[in-house]
Order: structure tokens, then sequence, then C-alpha cells
């Protein structure tokens, strides 16, 4: 922790990283929380514990810090299904509509869009919109479930984007489970397949079950995301017993960091993200977009 003090340095993480990580990051949230933080941080570096596209929208919103990223070959798989290119394919195929991307999406291909999102303000952003039409993308199943919270016509883009950890989850685990822990709250997160959040009592981001796992009256809680939000949901609620709904729920790509990766990139100031000043300029209005709208 010294070395944070010398370079003056904050260390951000993702709900979904490592026990160890968490417990030594100066803030611990999911894709808003951690945007948020990062366009009001007070640090001359930032070590980002996420994936790729999480210390892009760091950097996007800090120009004047250094983002460092323990390890680069943090990726998202779900990121990679919308490309630029894309992105202008369907702009010439919609022409006029205008597109919301999750905020799981490369920097490249956010300075295409007119607003960014996450799964905690998706329907809230596209019903600040100006357009009746609204193309939506990568995940489909966020697409369905923003369309179920608006009246506007939502097209998903790519047909298909998903991600491969909420895949996992399934309908039977789910009533499993709550048939063993009847007095359980089951949660789940909108990337998951809509016949999940059919059997699921509560339907939200990571950050809207975090509050819910604090707030509600339930003991119990059935939790479909990845396993690395039940380790900050234990730390803030000791008297509660939080049951993952699927154990091997886990993103490879999140966990590529580890606590001496933290410790060299920091050391050594190592892989920075840096993105072309065109990307940043273009992909930083549609983020202000999202973070103006609270
Ligand atoms: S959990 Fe899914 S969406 Fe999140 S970083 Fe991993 S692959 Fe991407």
């Amino acid at each position: 922790m010294r070395l944070k003090r010398e370079k003056e340095a904050i260390i951000l993480a993702h709900n979904y990283q490592r026990p160890e990580i968490q417990d030594v990051a100066d803030f611990v949230g999911d894709s808003l929380e951690l945007s948020l933080r990062a366009a009001q941080v007070d640090a001359k570096v930032i070590v980002f514990c996420g994936v790729n596209f999480m210390a892009e929208t760091a950097a996007i919103l800090n120009p004047e810090k250094k983002v460092l990223i323990p390890d680069p070959n943090a990726l998202c798989p779900m990121a990679s299904m919308l490309p630029a290119d894309l992105i202008k394919l369907y702009k010439r195929k919609y022409p006029g509509v205008k597109i919301v991307l999750y905020i799981n999406t490369l920097a490249e291909a956010k300075a295409y869009c007119d607003a960014v999102c996450t799964s905690a303000n998706a329907a809230e952003v596209v019903n600040n919109i100006d357009s009746e039409v609204v193309l939506f993308g990568p995940d489909v199943n966020l697409a369905k479930y923003a369309q179920m919270k608006s009246n506007k016509k939502i097209i998903p883009i790519p047909r298909g984007g998903f991600c491969p950890v909420h895949k996992l989850f399934k309908k039977d685990d789910i009533i499993r489970l709550k048939e063993l822990y009847p007095d359980a709250k089951a949660m789940a997160h909108p990337e998951c397949d809509p016949e999940v959040w059919e059997v699921s009592d509560f339907v939200s981001s990571t950050s809207k079950m975090h509050r819910e796992s604090l707030t509600s009256k339930a003991r119990k809680f059935i939790v479909a995301t990845e396993i690395g939000l039940l380790h900050r949901m234990k730390k803030d609620r000791k008297d509660a017993i939080f049951i993952p709904a699927y154990e091997e729920a886990i993103c490879v790509n999140m966990r590529l960091h580890t606590l001496e990766k933290v410790y060299l990139c920091l050391r050594d100031e190592k892989y920075e993200i840096k993105l072309p000043e065109k990307v940043v300029l273009r992909a930083r209005e549609p983020i202000e977009f999202m973070l103006q709208m609270r």
C-alpha cells in the first residue's frame, strides 16, 4: 500500500474480481459504479481490475491520468461480438436510427454510437434517447430486458450477442434451489436467458443485486451472476446466506488479474491503456450522455 501512496494511485475492481483483489481495492463495483468513480477519481494513476472495455472507459473519462490494467489479455468475449466495422454496417442498413451500446463494447465501437448504457440503466437510456427505434447491442438478452421496460422498438445488434458466463445459468437450477431454500430470494442478471429471469424474484445489475441484498428482509439469496459478486455480498451482509445459482459461473477473463500482477503493473507502471485521440473524443460523448442522466 506504500507503493499506492507513492504513485498516488487508486485501485478500482469489478464485482467479478478474485476476492483478494476486491479486498485490496479502493472501490469495488459494477460497470456503472466504476464509470462514475472513474469520472470523479482524484489520483494520478488508476489500476483498473476488470476487462479491457472497462479500463478503456476509465481512460476515456480520465485523459489526463494513467490508466493501467494488470493483465492486458483480460478481454470480454461479448464486447468482441460487436466490432466497429459491424456498427458501421448497421448504420448504413438503418440510416438515421439511433444506436445504444451496452458498456460491454470496445472504445472504437462506442465511438460510433449515440449513447452507452449498463445493465443498471439500459431501459432508462433507451427511453431518454431521441428516437422511436433504437439499435441495441451486443447482448440480445439485455436488449429483450430493456424492451420489456420501454415502448420504443429495440432492434438487437448483432442478432446473437451473448455473455458466455451468464448463458450457464439454467431455469431448472433456479427452480431446484428454490425448492431446497423456499425462503430464499432468487436474483438474476439480465444477461441470463429470459427463462431464468422468469423464475427469479429480482432481476437487475450486480450493483442493484448488491443493494437489494443489503436492504431486503430476506436472509437467503440465490444469486445468478458471476460468483465474484458473492464475496462482496457476504462481506457486506454478514447475517445472510448467499447461494450461487451455479458454482462454475466464473469469468476466466476477469480472473486473469492476480494480486502479483496488480503489484507489478503498479510498480512498473505497465500495460497502460492507450487509445487514439479521435476515438477518445468520439466515445466520450455517448458515455457522458449516460452519466448526465443521473
Ligand atoms: S462476465 Fe460476461 S460480459 Fe462480463 S466480462 Fe465476462 S464474458 Fe464479458
